[in-house]
């Protein structure tokens, strides 16, 4: 089934650096961090490493990970997930999602969520013999339509994944959609998953996790991970946390994928969940910096860029580009950018379904999760 469909051949990510390492250009599609995280997160890593912290954690975590991460989730959205039977450790926010949509997704259920979406969900998805049921962002705003939303469900649905910020869009979805996503998952008795791995990188405004919203707790899962947040993407450490029927089968099935995340490392991210205010603010004013950088320069450059509310990516209609070099769309712009002005970038169709790739054909998706001097460098190349 998934080789016939050959989906799997490796995520468009991979490729992406892959031909950023060949061609030697700069790596603005596989969005990762080019800094190391806090201080006091590595300090108490190394600790943990050189203390005696080398043996399995429990399934769930270690419990100061447990506690940071309920504390964390009350300081700034008044949540109050218990710490040992509402939030459980995983490797990475993938092993998060994977684990949700495993627990609860049964052959023939359906899963609604907003397309472009991250490249794991339909993978997964397919894993667990459901399927995944796509409402098309369409640009060049990106907003949902909420009656397109509603039609998505049907007796079948079983889940509603929901990204916010929206990686690749950008897109931070407002009370509205929130609220419409809630009321059609209690209407079919569906579990929301949430991928809030950008929570933190958020612009003009606090980010608000569907869970807070009225009757939503519940039903939900909600997923992060140290990844963004303190530029620690290779430390593959997350967790989920939500209600207790809910995260308990989420521990019950993650048990048998990895059974416990790095020790050290989870001791690490508890440190740094409970870093001052102070940390987060700076954090969100540096990649917002950042964002005005890349979108100066890819307007500079002929793009169109819409303007990201969330997340470390900007999505750009690269029509012009690839007017100028002569190609027919972005997936055909994307080596060619690479090799002529060494600047690599993900083309969006390819995070997009069959049925709703050609809304995306000239669009591209850029990082800005690198440092300044590189994202100048970046617009300066593709003008030229
Ligand atoms: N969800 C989204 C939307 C992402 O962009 C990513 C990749 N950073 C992940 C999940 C995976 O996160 P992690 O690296 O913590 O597994
Ligand atoms: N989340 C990152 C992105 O969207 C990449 C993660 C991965 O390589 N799977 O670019």
């Amino acid at each position: 089934l998934l080789t016939s469909a050959g989906e799997l051949s490796g995520t468009v990510f991979e490729e992406m650096s892959r031909l950023a390492a060949r061609t030697g250009a700069i790596n603005l599609g596989q969005g990762f961090p080019d800094v190391d995280g806090p201080p006091e997160m590595l300090d108490a890593a190394a600790a943990a490493l050189r203390g005696g912290g080398n043996q399995y954690s429990p399934v769930a975590g270690v419990p100061q990970l447990q506690e940071a991460v309920a504390e964390h989730q009350r300081r700034f959205y008044g949540l109050e997930p218990d710490p040992a039977s509402g939030v459980v450790v995983t490797v990475g926010a993938s092993e998060g999602l994977a684990a949700s949509l495993l627990a609860f997704l049964r052959p023939g259920d359906e899963v609604v969520t907003f397309e472009p979406h991250y490249d794991l969900y339909g993978a997964v998805v397919e894993f667990a013999g459901a399927r995944l049921v796509t409402v098309p962002l369409e640009p060049p705003r990106f907003s949902p339509d909420l009656d397109r939303l509603a039609a998505a469900f049907g007796p079948r649905t079983r889940m509603v994944i929901l990204n916010d910020p929206h990686n690749p869009t950008g897109t931070v979805f407002d009370d509205a959609v929130l609220s419409r996503v809630v009321e059609l998952a209690a209407e079919h008795d569906c579990v929301v998953v949430t991928d809030e791995v950008y929570e933190h990188l958020r612009y003009g405004g606090a980010h608000r996790p569907l869970a807070a919203l009225p009757g939503a707790f519940e039903r939900t899962l909600t997923v992060s991970s140290v990844g963004k947040t303190f530029s620690a993407t290779g430390w593959r450490v997350g967790w989920v946390s939500g209600p207790e029927h809910l995260v308990g089968a989420v521990r019950a099935t993650k048990a048998y994928f990895t059974h416990s995340a790095a020790t050290p490392l989870q001791l690490g991210a508890a440190a740094a969940l409970r870093l001052p205010d102070a940390f987060y603010e700076g954090l969100a004013e540096d990649f917002r910096q950042r964002r005005d950088v890349l979108v100066q320069g890819l307007a500079a450059a002929g793009a169109e860029p819409f303007e990201p509310q969330g997340t470390f990516f900007v999505v750009a209609d690269v029509r012009a580009l690839c007017e100028r070099h002569g190609v027919g769309d972005a997936t055909a712009l994307a080596p060619v950018l690479a090799e002529r002005s060494g600047v690599v970038g993900v083309p969006v169709p390819a995070l997009a379904s069959a049925a709703h790739r050609g809304l995306y054909t000239t669009w591209m998706r850029f990082s800005f999760g690198k440092r300044r001097d590189l994202l100048e460098q970046a617009g300066r190349r593709l003008a030229g």
